[in-house]
């Protein structure tokens, strides 16, 4: 197949040191929420990506010792020889698919918070801990950095022992002790680790030295390196330190994986960088700095720009974190010529939110993530139909696409029908919102694979009633009919309806349908959800040219969107947009007047001027269709299932979820499916002897 596409570039083996990459797919670390505490299902993740035809597989970072204790985080951790066997069990699997497997080795510094250990807190400096907490970091003498210089030895030799063939030194993300000692901001020491930038890099260098040192040839050495803090002059920047780190540096490594920090730069979302390969104008001087192998990101999902950078000398390994997680088999359709099938990340960093919360990793496109090992689901496969031969699914959202699809894949003959004019449900809703235009890829990707079937009907203009759905006699129906905002302001802080009278209310579905508040004064927008419509609308409705003030019981707004790495940016955005934030106040009452906002603490009462209210507080489910079914023909189906936000409102990532779970589930025994939701890692209660 190589070669087919012109593409064939990017399947060229690329020498790393003493081992080679059988191809120029790299998957670089990143988080997942399961790492030490979950390693089976850590393994089984990475090893899928492996089988997806990605050339090198790493870890996330990985703790080398306890004084870099990231708990409550489940990071991965080698501090001692007992954390070598659940390693082990990633590099055998991924071996045996033929990749290699890297290893991101970690002191976290003044960033780890040692809750977990109790141990002190190191850095280049005295200086508090890099999160709210009232504790600091003490600067590190010269018998503190030769204990940290013996731990960074040791871990790579015990990852050696494990099985790695790439063991990282890492000094990006302003999260590891390398960059704090090379960064002036963190690093104000008087002795040979301080001052000059050679002095900064001494740390970086002995550790580079001492792990090639170490692993003798056995395994290549990659340094991990932002070039650019993206904070112009008051940070790093790749045009002058940057580029003068890779300079002294240059053929130290083997290996060159470049990108910027900290990690809400790296990461950064589509709503505020579109730009797939927005990293390129920061690290493509590398290459003209080193002999050796480049690998950087920056949101890559198209073939032809992955190709042009390494055909213009640019990269020679093509990075990814999200679109490795989005599609662990990105390379095997490329290599296969399947490209329209390549689930493009969106870039909503919804995989980011289940690290921060220390659960296992999930994604907005590919809801097998996470759930390779613990549910047995492979993001491809899926088991061929039973007996039943034909299903209904009503709605075409995320829940009811992702329902359709599947099943189609295991071979059943499905109808599908949506009321609108088009499919996609909110995911083509809410991509009309600024910022958001990326979300579309939901309902692309699997309106697309669903088109190139035969067993599949699918009709627009369709609302179905209980009559029509009863009349079709298809025996299995899958409602993911959905759900309203609510336009009388209960949420979360009220179950009731709000007290507003005389004043134009509009709902999120109303903006998302093309229409506007008057702008005959400002608008009011409520935000007692705290995800991340109230933000986006705001942002829509002041480029709409509306004045908008955002009232949220939140400290801030969009409070949810910190776990995605998004909302310094969102508050800033909004503020330089000209929109008017009042947080820490609930929704009184508005009548023509304008409304009445109480603080959230005293309750005191607070007027504001305003010719309209947009609500965004809570979603009405949508369970007509659902209810009159089951009430009226109800002995007429063997499987009649509620999907999708219909049944739970939640995140997009969740309507996909539930869909590709009701299309697994269906036909399965459901006291199996009962009784186990999914395997768990158990904890042993044997005495391993040790940490
Ligand atoms: P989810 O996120 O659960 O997929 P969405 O709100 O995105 O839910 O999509 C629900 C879809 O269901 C909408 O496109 C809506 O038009 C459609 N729908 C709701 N009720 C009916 C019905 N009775 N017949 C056909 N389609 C329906
Ligand atoms: Fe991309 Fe979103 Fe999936 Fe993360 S959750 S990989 S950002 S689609």
């Amino acid at each position: 197949m190589q070669g087919a596409n012109g593409y064939s570039i990017l399947f060229e083996p690329v020498k790393i040191g003493p081992v080679t990459a059988r191809n120029r797919f790299y998957q670089v670390p990143h988080c997942n929420g399961m790492g030490h505490v979950r390693p089976q299902a850590e393994a089984a993740m990475r090893t899928m990506k492996a089988e997806g035809g990605w050339a090198v597989v790493s870890t996330q970072e990985t703790e080398i010792h306890p004084t870099s204790d990231l708990g409550p985080y489940a990071e991965n951790r080698l501090w001692d020889e007992h954390d070598i066997p659940a390693l082990r069990l990633m590099t055998e699997g991924v071996h045996d698919k033929g990749a290699l497997a890297a290893i991101q080795l970690a002191h976290n510094g003044h960033h780890a918070t040692n809750h977990l250990t109790r141990a002190p807190v190191l850095g280049p400096s005295d200086m508090p801990i890099d999160t709210p907490f009232p504790k600091q970091a003490r600067a590190m003498d010269k018998s503190d950095i030769r204990d940290l210089r013996r731990w960074h030895r040791a871990a790579a030799r015990r990852a050696k022992e494990a099985g790695f063939d790439i063991v990282y030194v890492y000094a990006g993300h302003q999260m590891t002790l390398p960059q704090h000692f090379l960064l002036p901001q963190y690093n104000n020491r008087s002795d040979e680790y301080g001052g000059s930038l050679e002095n900064r890099l001494r740390l970086t260098r002995e550790l580079l030295e001492e792990t090639r040192e170490e692993l003798d040839g056995h395994c290549a050495v990659a340094f991990r390196f932002a070039v650019d803090q993206m904070a112009g002059p008051d940070g790093m920047q790749a045009r002058e330190e940057g580029r003068a780190v890779v300079e002294l540096l240059a053929d130290l490594p083997d290996l060159w994986d470049v990108n910027v920090s900290d990690w809400s730069n790296d990461s950064q979302t589509t709503r505020f960088q579109p730009q797939d390969g927005f990293q390129v104008p920061y690290i493509e001087f590398v290459k003209q700095v080193t002999s050796k192998p480049v690998v950087g990101v920056g949101r890559f999902t198209s073939p032809d720009l992955m190709a042009s950078l390494v055909k213009k000398g640019v990269l020679d390994l093509i990075g990814a974190a999200r679109p490795s997680i989005a599609d662990p088999f990105l390379p095997k359709k490329i290599e296969e010529d399947r490209i329209d099938e390549i689930r493009e990340c969106i870039g909503c960093n919804i995989c980011v939110s289940a690290d921060m919360l220390g659960v296992p990793i999930r994604c907005t496109q590919n809801p097998t993530m996470g759930e390779e090992w613990r549910r047995g689901w492979h993001p491809e496969v899926i088991a061929s139909k039973g007996h039943e031969e034909h299903a209904l699914v009503v709605g075409s959202g995320p829940a009811g696409l992702e329902c359709a699809m599947q099943l189609a894949k295991r071979g059943y003959d499905v109808t599908l029908a949506e009321a609108g004019k088009e499919f996609g449900g909110r995911a083509l809703r809410e991509s009309r919102l600024k910022g958001l235009a990326a979300w579309k890829r939901v309902a692309d990707n699997r309106l697309w694979q669903l088109q190139q079937r035969a067993n599949v009907q699918m009709f627009t203009d369709s609302p179905m009633t209980a009559e029509e759905v009863a009349d079709l006699g298809i025996p299995n129906v899958f409602l993911a009919t959905g759900s309203q905002w609510h336009r009388d302001g209960r949420g979360r802080s009220s179950l009731t309806p709000l007290p507003v009278q005389d004043m134009p209310c509009f709902t999120p579905d109303d903006i998302m349908a093309g229409e506007l508040p008057p702008d005959s004064g400002p608008v009011l927008l409520y935000d007692d959800d705290q995800g991340y419509l109230g933000g986006v609308l705001a942002d829509h409705l002041a480029a709409a040219g509306r004045k908008v003030i955002l009232a949220t019981p939140g400290a801030v707004a969009s409070a949810f969107t910190d776990l995605t790495l998004e909302q310094a940016r969102v508050q800033t955005s909004l503020l330089q947009a000209g929109v008017e934030i009042v947080p820490l106040h609930l929704l009184h009452s508005a009548d023509a007047t304008g409304a009445a906002l109480a603080c959230a603490y005293t309750g005191r009462i607070r007027q504001i001027s305003c010719a309209s209210l947009l609500m965004v507080t809570s979603r009405q489910r949508d369970t007509a269709l659902f209810d009159a079914l089951r009430a009226d023909y109800g002995d007429r189906f063997t499987t009649l299932e509620l999907i999708g936000d219909a049944a739970s409102p939640g995140l997009i990532a969740d309507a996909v979820f539930a869909g590709h779970l009701a299309a697994r589930n269906f036909e399965r025994d459901p006291a199996a499916a009962d009784a186990e939701w999914f395997r768990r890692e158990l904890i042993s209660l044997n005495d391993m002897g040790g940490a």
